[in-house]
């Protein structure tokens, strides 16, 4: 599983001392001073918290008292977690681990995300702010990458710019969240708004009439690149791809390799470019996180050698 491909060869032959080290991140739940809800999403509800200062505290659903396989498989999920150490990731800081409230504790993000700049303020950035964006998912993209951890629901509601750096939240979650619906409604695919737009043609395939059988769903690396590409037409046009198509159009448009046509899209060609290289059809087609770095910190430097004029469309400058 993708857990134990993560694990440390140390890990697999020591688990004493891996339970013993996963012990350290476990937050007793009276230590935690629950605030105000933030937010409620898909999976579980986020509080405001103090814990050693302010953090964000994740409860997991649980509808009812879970098993201990379900709890052996999120302190799986949280080995994972306590492995990422960016400056664009958010910080991950510890979780509950004992049944019936399992949660999960991170750093507080203090700014708005790109979904709120995007969608809900229509805050326009400009271009040489966007490809800084950009560039900093990537970084932070490849660092998960490079340990073995594939995001799954990147999207421009997990995604926070504090004070202009950017901060990527709920990598993995998808995993935790099977866990906590286990015992919930099955009786149809629920799709929240924005969420399709971000499926690779083959993730979107897999998909299954109930949510429950979609707990499996072939995510990978892959399957991260092409939902960044999703976030950078967000950046570079302030809307979803599809905007105007029912759920069934898209499933059935976006699994067959059809494209978001960008005829309309006022950027270079070597911006569209991106998105191709995201939105390949073919899995092996795709850029990984490393290649679209180096993509992107090419930009500048070509654009400086070119006219001063293009492209003009992103002016009004958002946020700091
Ligand atoms: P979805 O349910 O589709 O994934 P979402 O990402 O907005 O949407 P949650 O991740 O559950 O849903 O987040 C709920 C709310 O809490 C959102 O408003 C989100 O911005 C906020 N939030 C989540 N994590 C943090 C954090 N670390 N710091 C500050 N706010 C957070
Ligand atoms: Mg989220």
């Amino acid at each position: 599983s993708q857990i134990s491909d993560t694990e440390t060869s140390s890990d697999r032959h020591w688990p004493r001392q891996n339970s013993l080290s996963l012990r350290e991140w476990d937050i007793p739940f009276h230590e935690l001073e629950l605030r105000d809800p933030i937010g409620q999403g898909r999976f579980g509800t986020v509080h405001r918290g103090i814990w050693h200062g302010n953090v964000a505290v994740r409860l997991l659903n649980m509808d009812q008292i879970g098993d201990e396989k379900v709890l052996e498989s999120f302190k799986l999920e949280v080995a994972t977690f306590r492995k990422t150490r960016h400056e664009n990731l958010v910080l991950f800081m510890g979780a509950c681990m004992n049944l019936p409230t399992l949660a999960l504790v991170t750093s507080m993000c203090k700014g708005l995300t790109l979904y709120t700049h995007l969608h809900l303020r229509k805050d326009k950035f400009s271009i040489n702010k966007t490809v800084i964006i950009a560039q900093q998912i990537s970084q932070g993209m490849g660092y998960l990458h490079a340990r073995g951890i594939i995001h799954k629901d990147l999207k421009s509601k997990n995604i926070f710019l504090e004070n202009g750096k950017v901060i990527i939240t709920d990598f993995g979650l998808f995993s935790v969240s099977k866990l906590c619906k286990i015992h919930g409604r099955s009786d149809a695919l629920s799709i929240p708004p924005g969420w399709l737009c971000y499926m690779a043609p083959e993730v979107m395939r897999s998909l299954k009439p109930s949510s429950e059988e979609n707990d499996e769903l072939p995510f990978t690396m892959a399957s991260d690149a092409y939902a960044f590409g999703t976030v950078w037409y967000e950046l570079l046009c302030g809307e979803w791809p599809y905007k105007e198509h029912c759920p069934e159009a898209m499933i059935w448009q976006i699994g067959r390799g059809m494209k978001q046509s960008l005829a309309n899209l006022q950027a270079s060609r070597d911006l569209k470019d991106i998105l191709m290289a995201c939105w390949a059809f073919d899995v092996k087609d795709r850029a990984e996180f490393s290649k679209l770095l180096k993509i992107l910190e090419a930009l500048p430097k070509k654009r400086l050698l070119r006219s001063p004029s293009h492209p003009v469309h992103l002016s009004r400058s958002a946020e700091s």
